[in-house]
Order: C-alpha cells, then sequence, then structure tokens
C-alpha cells in the first residue's frame, strides 16, 4: 500500500478557485459585451434625436417622408453635413454634422470607460460570490478527497488498528484515535462497541432470566419427588398429587425449553425463513377451524374478506405467530366469551390478520412490555404460562417485515392485529 497525503493536498479548493475563476471572469465578459451594445445602442438613438431636434429647429417641423443623407462638403460647410430633402428634392435644410457625431462618440466612449471600471471595482464582489456559490461543492469536494487520503493512509490504519487492539473489553470500551480526521472512524467504532455491549448485555439478561425460569421447575420436581420418596410408597394421596404435579411442570419444563430454543436459534441467525405466497384467507380459514377442535370452551366467529388476500411469507412461522395470539386470547378469556379472528386490507390498504377476545384485557403498562421475553402482567400469573409467546410472535413478524397494532381495555378485552407490508 503506497501513500502520498501531500501530492493531493489541496487538490479540490485550487480546482475550485480556479472555477471560481472562471465564472467570475464568465461574467464579466458577459457584462463588458453587454454594455458595449448597450453603448452603441445609445450612440445610434442620440443621434437619431439630434437629428429629429434639428429638422424641429430648422424646417419647423418633423416629418417621415423625406430624404435624409449624410454628405460631404456641402455649399459652405467643408466637413460632414447632414442634408434633408423633400420628396421632390427641394433641399430643406444641410447642417454641419462633424463635431456633434464627435462629441457623441466621446460622450458614449466615456460613458464605456465609466462601465469597464465599474466592472473592475465589482470583481472582488463577483469572485466573493462565485466562491460562496461553490463553497457546498468545495466542501463536498474536500470531504471526499480527505476520505481518498484516508483510504490509502498506511499510517493511519495502524493507528485504528492499534487503538483496537488496546481495547479492554472490562473496563472502558472505547476506541480514542487522538486524531481529528479520524473523528468519523472513531465515532462508528465506538457506536459499534456501543451497540456490541447492549446486545452482550440483553444476552447475559436473557440468560439469567432462562435458567431462573428453569430452575424454579426442576426446584418443584425435586420437592416432590422427595415426597414421592418419603411417603409415596404408602400414602397413595400423596403418590397422585406427586405425579401430576411433576407430570405438570415437565409440561411446563418442555415448552419452556422449546420456546428458549426457538429464540436462540433465532437470535444466532440459524433460522431460515421459507417464503411463498400464502393466501391469508386461507391460512386463518385453517387456524380457526383447528382452533374450535382444540378449544371448546369459546366460541370462535371467522371475519374473512372479500379479495384474495395472498402476501410472501413463511406460512408455517405466520400460522405460528397467529397460534400464539390465538393461545392468549383463549386463555385470558372467561369461557363462553367470544373470540373472533379476522383478516382483511388496513386504510392504507395493508393486509392485516386479527385476534380479538373479550378477556381480562391489558392496561398501557402492560401493553407496552408484552413484547418482551419473560415479561408477564401481573394478573396473567394465575395462568399458566412462560412469558415468551408473544416475543417469538414478534420475531417472526418483524423478519416479515411487519408489526403489531395493540388496542386492549382491563376487563374489556384486547384486539392484537398482525399488519404486514
Ligand atoms: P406463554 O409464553 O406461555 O404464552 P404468556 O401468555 O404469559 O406465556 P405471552 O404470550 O408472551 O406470555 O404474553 C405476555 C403477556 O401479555 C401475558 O402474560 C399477558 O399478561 C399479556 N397478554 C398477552 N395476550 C393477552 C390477551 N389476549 N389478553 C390479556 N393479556 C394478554
Ligand atoms: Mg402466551
Amino acid at each position: 500500500m503506497s501513500s502520498n497525503p501531500n501530492n493531493s493536498n489541496n487538490r479540490p479548493s485550487k480546482k475550485m478557485k480556479s472555477i471560481a475563476h472562471r465564472i467570475m471572469w464568465q461574467i464579466s465578459r458577459d457584462k463588458i459585451g453587454l454594455y458595449f451594445k448597450m453603448d452603441i445602442l445609445i450612440f445610434v438613438l442620440l443621434n437619431v434625436f439630434w437629428a429629429y431636434m434639428k429638422e424641429i429647429e430648422v424646417i419647423g417641423d418633423f416629418a417621415l417622408k423625406r430624404h435624409r443623407d449624410l454628405v460631404i462638403g456641402s455649399g459652405h460647410i467643408a466637413g460632414l453635413a447632414y442634408q434633408v430633402k423633400s420628396m421632390d428634392g427641394t433641399v430643406l435644410m444641410t447642417v454641419g454634422f462633424f463635431d456633434v457625431v464627435t462629441r457623441i462618440a466621446m460622450l458614449v466612449v466615456a460613458l464605456y470607460l465609466l462601465q469597464l471600471l465599474g466592472v473592475m471595482l465589482s470583481l472582488p464582489a463577483i469572485s466573493a460570490r462565485a466562491h460562496r456559490t461553490l463553497a457546498p461543492i468545495r466542501e463536498v469536494a474536500e470531504k471526499a478527497d480527505e476520505l481518498n487520503r484516508l483510504a490509502f493512509s498506511e499510517d493511519k490504519y495502524r493507528l485504528i488498528e492499534d487503538a483496537l487492539e488496546h481495547v479492554e473489553p472490562d473496563e472502558n470500551p472505547y476506541v480514542y484515535l487522538h486524531d481529528e480526521e479520524l473523528l468519523g472512524v472513531e465515532k462508528s467504532v465506538n457506536h459499534l462497541i456501543e451497540r456490541l455491549k447492549d446486545s452482550y448485555r440483553q444476552q447475559a439478561r436473557f440468560v439469567n432470566d432462562a435458567s431462573h425460569e428453569l430452575r424454579t421447575p426442576i426446584a418443584v420436581i425435586q420437592g416432590y419427588a422427595q415426597m414421592l420418596e418419603r411417603w409415596g410408597s404408602t400414602d397413595e394421596k400423596v403418590l397422585e398429587e406427586s405425579i401430576s404435579a411433576i407430570s405438570h411442570e415437565v409440561n411446563h419444563m418442555n415448552r419452556l425449553v422449546e420456546q428458549l430454543l426457538f429464540l436462540a436459534r433465532g437470535d444466532s441467525g440459524k433460522t431460515v425463513l421459507s417464503k411463498e405466497p400464502v393466501s391469508l384467507g386461507s391460512l386463518m380459514q385453517e387456524i380457526y377451524e383447528e382452533s374450535f377442535m382444540i378449544d371448546e370452551t369459546h366460541p370462535y366467529r371467522f371475519r374473512g374478506s372479500d379479495e384474495e388476500i395472498t402476501v410472501d411469507a413463511d406460512r408455517m412461522l405466520l400460522k405460528q405467530a397467529v397460534r400464539i395470539l390465538v393461545d392468549n386470547a383463549a386463555k385470558y378469556t372467561n369461557p363462553g366469551d367470544e373470540i373472533i379472528l379476522g383478516v382483511g386490507r388496513t386504510e392504507d390498504a395493508r393486509p392485516y390478520l386479527m385476534v380479538q377476545d373479550m378477556g381480562i384485557g391489558m392496561s398501557e403498562a402492560d401493553v407496552e412490555h408484552m413484547f418482551e421475553r419473560f415479561y408477564r402482567a401481573d394478573k396473567a400469573r394465575t395462568y399458566d404460562g412462560t412469558g415468551l409467546g408473544l416475543s417469538i410472535a414478534k420475531w417472526i413478524i418483524d423478519r416479515h417485515g411487519g408489526h403489531f397494532e395493540i388496542l386492549s381495555r382491563t376487563e374489556l378485552g384486547t384486539r392484537i392485529m398482525i399488519i404486514l407490508p
């Protein structure tokens, strides 16, 4: 890698200066040309005006239908003379013209010189304006050049490498390059470190929460196992209670482990989506039919759409996300109360899937946290659950570029819509 920063030093500003100069000269040239044409016109007009005034003075009136000539040496006039004849050839007037035309010419030349002086005096102002106009372009060019130099500057690379090598993950994991030119790089690297730290913190919290959640069922199972050991062979009630409790905890743990596995696979990027055209109507119809077969305690209703709505999605995963919403609706709604499943398009024509219940509902604070891993509202803790369902649903919908819209009132019910792109 070779580098010679001085070579290209100031290159953009030099270029810009010459462009500004060119603009300045162009504007000045245009002005000088314009003044020249204007002054010729003034010269002609002044001569015409003089002739007009002279005719009125000598002949007494002015008529267009007359012969007008410039003659040399006519009668007592030696030099150039202006002669006017009537249409029949009678000479009406002959006046000397040379003096007049020279005076007018001198006047116009003086005017032109003044204008040239004006242009020269305005040069700095024009140049300043050209520079001002070019300033943003110059900035961009300078930045680009700076980047260009940066890209080939080996010592800068070394500086970054050294700084990265000396990052202490436990202490203060920030990079200080002490170089003004590398301020942007320093900022981006530190931003990246901040994000890594954030994700590390999240990961650590997740592992912590997960082991905590797993410890509880293990402790319960251990307790019942000890009870079984002591009294299980003699007391039939203890035997039955322990077996039922252990089986319940094992089921819970099984579900928890499955959910944790899903999220861990998702976080590590191992879950690959296989997208295909999915008809939302038929997907929801399928879930609807399954729902009242799995859960006989609630009446289910299906609100379809006349239009066939198809999206590009991973059918299995999308179905899993909706199932999570339906499971919640069933869990947090009293038996007998209706659950509605819907499909359609929003006002801005985006496809949606909807699950609506008449259950316990949520407070605004609960809605804010409901997608967080392990979050469960206080009121929901009397029901069985892990608090991971919605985190999984959110992961799936995020990967589809969609989002959730939630409407919930405590004691009234909840409506969750999955809006897809
Ligand atoms: P699981 O992971 O076993 O589904 P869960 O249902 O508690 O457990 P999520 O599905 O993630 O966990 O839901 C998180 C929380 O959001 C619930 O604990 C509950 O407080 C609230 N919630 C979700 N859906 C509803 C609903 N339809 N009605 C009322 N509260 C709800
Ligand atoms: Mg749930």
